[in-house]
């Protein structure tokens, strides 16, 4: 589904309970893939929805892992076959990105870094989740692709990741703040709903409620 303009969220299974979503940006270039899910009906799933597109698995020229977690990277090898496109990862996750799937990420980015399409896309690494836990802003539509930094549910009420999912949970929550630093007004998440504007005080009432 288009949620903003060229940009497409896919709901691909429930992990574990949880909805999981990840993303699809039309670019001039190509397409980028954000996480890649964890069974063959994910696959599916992307693959439908790069048909609405207009597009193929021979257009994904870039693949962004979140973070080396099951849900979002076990279908990495596969995709990798398909789409042959350059992997980039947090720096932090690449050795278990590597472990787990066996695809050496091309690329480790940290906070500051600018991958430069989609309008710039900038990378901000919030450790605890995983180490190499990334949130990425969206330049032209103000929004954040949180990843797993924020969770939430069906009705839109946002947490700190779980502690039975973090590496460090303390970590996890005191860096949740991080992203208040950042001009966003749409914040997007792999599990629960999607909020499209105002999203930035939503993030500062979680920030607030955390200390
Ligand atoms: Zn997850």
């Amino acid at each position: 589904m288009e949620i903003l303009e060229g940009l497409h969220a896919v709901r691909i299974a429930d992990a574990d309970g949880l909805d999981t979503e990840v993303y699809l940006l039309d670019c001039e270039e190509g397409v980028i893939l954000v996480d890649v899910g964890f069974t063959p009906q994910c696959l599916e799933n992307i693959s439908l929805e790069l048909k609405n597109m207009g597009r193929e698995w021979g257009d994904v020229k870039m693949v962004i892992i979140t973070h080396a977690h099951g849900d979002h990277i076990l279908n990495l090898p596969q995709v990798k076959e398909l789409t042959d496109a350059e992997v980039v990862v947090g720096l932090g996750d690449e050795e278990r990105l590597l472990e787990r799937t066996g695809v050496k990420a091309d690329v480790a980015l940290d906070t500051g870094d600018i991958i430069g399409a989609f309008g710039n896309i900038e990378v901000i690494r919030v450790p605890g989740h995983s180490r190499g836990n990334l949130s990425l802003l969206l330049h032209k539509h103000r929004a954040l692709i949180a990843g797993d930094t924020i969770f939430g549910d069906q009705e839109g009420n946002l947490e700190a990741p779980p502690e039975k999912y973090c590496e460090d949970v303390g970590e996890a929550a005191r860096n949740l703040s991080t992203l208040l630093n950042y001009d966003f007004d749409a914040l997007l998440l792999s599990h629960g709903a999607n909020i499209l504007s105002g999203a930035k005080e939503r993030v500062r009432a979680l920030v607030d409620n955390c200390v």
